[in-house]
């Protein structure tokens, strides 16, 4: 590690040690999603240190989205998010390559997308993309964390290179259009979205130095007007279509 990199992380690096600083810097991380949590996650990643960050999105920054999406400003709209972000964090770290997708994650391109990384971060608001996430990841024996937030309220959970228990086992069915309850209807406030990127980070880290056991295994839902933290546990399904 050169010397501007180390001081780049000398407040980092007395609680996570320097051979997990190094590890950090040789790893891969693909976010897909680059909204709420997607430009925290890909913004605490880059700053982590983080060796490759990939950011994955469609969309275009549009004037709804500045009061949860903590890099984008007002001269930003109508830009693509994903090359927002990474022209925001491509100078922060020198030994960090970011990368910037313009597509919408699908079965037809999630090798071409997701292959090669160590950790996929969930960052969308769908289940579709979870979905294909899943099934990459279990097939590809790859770690990968999930997030999501509506209202006051945030779901996280961390599935394991083993694939089991899986996203299917779950949420076995994929629910009809309509059936799940969607932030431009119910709104969202933006510090449970930080609250779950920023846990999401910490997973990953976890993930890829051994710092601590991730959330395996376990559903963390967080809600903040009556402030709650819990885990509830998965179990494996035998018949899971995924991982069974
Ligand atoms: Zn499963």
């Amino acid at each position: 590690m050169n010397l501007e990199t180390y001081d780049l992380f000398s407040r980092q690096i007395p609680f996570l040690g320097m051979k997990r600083q190094e590890i950090l810097s040789k790893k891969k991380v693909v976010v897909v999603g680059a909204g709420g949590l997607g430009s925290l996650v890909s913004s605490l990643l880059v700053r982590a240190g983080i060796g490759f960050v990939r950011i994955i999105d469609r969309d275009l920054v549009e004037e709804s989205n500045l009061h949860r999406m903590v890099l984008f400003e007002r001269k930003d709209i109508g830009k693509s998010k994903a090359f927002v972000l990474k022209e925001k964090l491509n100078d922060i770290n020198p030994e960090c390559r970011v990368q910037d997708m313009t597509e919408n994650l699908n079965n037809s391109n999630k090798i071409k997308l997701l292959a090669g990384f160590d950790v996929v971060v969930d960052c969308t608001d769908n289940m579709d993309s979870r979905y294909v996430i899943n099934k990459f990841c279990v097939k590809s024996e790859k770690p990968w964390v999930y997030g999501s937030a509506i209202r006051d309220e945030g779901l996280s959970s961390t599935f394991a290179p083993s694939g089991k228990p899986c996203f299917s086992c779950l949420y076995p069915r994929k629910p009809k259009p309509g059936s799940i309850p969607v932030c431009n209807v119910e709104g969202v406030i933006s510090p449970i979205i930080g609250m779950i990127a920023s846990w999401e980070t910490m997973e990953v880290i976890k993930i890829l130095t051994g710092l601590s056991e991730p959330n395996y295994s376990k559903l963390l839902r967080i809600t903040l007007k009556k402030p709650k933290f819990e885990f509830l546990n998965i179990m494996a399904r035998k018949d899971c279509e995924v991982c069974g």
